[in-house]
């Protein structure tokens, strides 16, 4: 997906931006709506007829087909996972951009700037533009893709029916998911990555991982970097049954 070269001033200032990703939290609304038990989808994976490939440009036309490309790809993967395991299938409800403080809540709560969520009481995700697109530029076009299947992926924890005790075990799984979205959709074709890809989710994944000094057990926990790239990479190298599904 992201040709590095050119990127240049990939200074602290990535950490900072990526980071207030964990400060707020990324799943609004509780987990409880919706979704009824079920069984995990099996792991199988349709091969596809049709490639996502994105360049390494990093205009704003760039980022909106890249994440139009991501949510794309993570409901036909989603889709097709649920269907091999005989569950009907219904995507997220929409995927929002927003710019300001309050401009979209979520149960009634207003989404802060510097975020990216899924918004289990409306059934969307929902994303700081402008954060957004700074981490793109910084970091490259597959944080996005990253981004989108890790939040694509507390949608479907709430279709699986799946809430763990602690906030960390729903956002490690929602990492491993994310990885193994993007492996599956490599493996089979759906996704070509390009060289330096694999290092984007590397350096994407760093970026996010919690402070050291944050508890584990602590609400809004997603995990350390090493806690978050494991899983993501787990999952990426060994599908959804190293997440705990299938
Ligand atoms: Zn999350």
């Amino acid at each position: 997906m992201g040709d590095r070269a050119g990127r240049q001033g990939r200074g602290p200032i990535v950490g900072l931006v990526v980071a207030a990703l964990v400060a707020a939290g990324c799943m609004a609304g509780g987990v409880d709506q919706g979704g009824p038990q079920q069984p995990a989808p099996p792991r199988s994976a349709q091969p596809e007829s049709q490639t996502t490939r994105a360049d390494g440009t990093t205009s704003v036309a760039e980022f909106k087909q890249d994440i139009e490309d991501a949510v794309r790809l993570a409901e036909r993967y989603w889709a097709q996972q649920f269907r091999a395991s005989g569950q009907r299938f219904t995507p997220i409800r929409r995927v929002v951009a927003y710019s300001r403080e309050g401009e979209v809540a979520c149960a009634g709560q207003a989404l802060p700037r510097n975020n990216a969520v899924y918004c289990s009481a409306g059934d969307f995700i929902a994303y700081d533009v402008n954060w957004s697109v700074a981490a793109f530029r910084q970091i490259g076009d597959a944080f996005l893709f990253y981004l989108l299947g890790h939040e694509y992926a507390h949608g479907m924890q709430v279709r699986l029916g799946i809430r763990y005790n602690f906030t960390i075990q729903q956002e490690l799984q929602a990492d491993c998911m994310a990885g193994a979205y993007l492996g599956d959709s490599v493996r089979s074709g759906a996704l070509e990555l390009e060289d330096g890809d694999l290092e984007e989710f590397r350096e994407g994944l760093l970026a996010v991982g919690d402070d050291p000094d944050q508890p584990w057990f602590a609400e809004g926990s997603h995990g350390t970097a090493e806690q978050r790239s494991d899983s993501f990479f787990r999952g990426y190298e060994k599908s959804l049954g190293a997440c705990g599904l299938g």
